[in-house]
């Protein structure tokens, strides 16, 4: 069986995020889409939500996994025994960051580990999990970015009438 792991904030999960997940599950027999717990990082949504959140949205694909982690990434597939990471690619901006963290992290893991990239879908190679949060702020239409669950608990948190 072929697993992969596609790690990330997932603050919050955004179609863009979708997109790449329902594109791995269609590569691989099982994907595990795994929130980063990152101390260093203030989200907006603590790890249960956005684990929560993933499980909703994934449901019904059948070999897609919700779970969290907190170190490094090569000690967690080690764990579980997973040497192949899935990224998206959104455009060359994101591009030196993932490979410099790819290769830090085939260094780490012995060379074992190797980190596919998905590229975007064009229609959401713009969208990002902060720019939602940006939009929302201000009480935005955020109908083509989020499930309208996501965009209702980011208006309660972040929207006009709660600052
Ligand atoms: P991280 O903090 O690990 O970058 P993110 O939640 O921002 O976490 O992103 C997780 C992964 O999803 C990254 O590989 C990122 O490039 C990818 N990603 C984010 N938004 C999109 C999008 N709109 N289309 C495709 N991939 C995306």
């Amino acid at each position: 069986m072929k697993s992969a792991i596609y790690p990330g904030t997932f603050d919050p999960m955004t179609y863009g995020h979708l997109d790449i997940i329902k594109r791995a599950a269609n590569i691989f027999d099982e994907v595990i889409v795994s929130v980063l717990d990152n101390k260093e990082k203030t989200p907006l949504f603590s790890v249960d939500e956005r684990v929560k959140i993933l499980r909703d949205v994934t449901a019904d694909i059948p070999n897609v996994k919700i779970e969290s982690f907190g170190g490094l990434l090569s000690d967690y597939c080690s764990e579980k025994n997973i040497f192949v990471v899935v990224r998206g690619l959104r455009a060359v901006t994101d591009f030196e960051y993932e490979l410099q963290m790819s290769q830090m992290n085939r260094k780490l893991s012995n060379n074992k580990l190797d980190t596919v990239y998905l590229n975007t879908s064009l229609k959401y190679s713009y969208l990002s999990s902060s720019s939602v949060k940006q939009i929302a702020q201000f009480n935005g239409d955020l109908s083509d970015f989020v499930p309208d669950f996501v965009a209702e608990m980011l208006i309660e948190r972040l929207g006009k009438k709660n600052q």
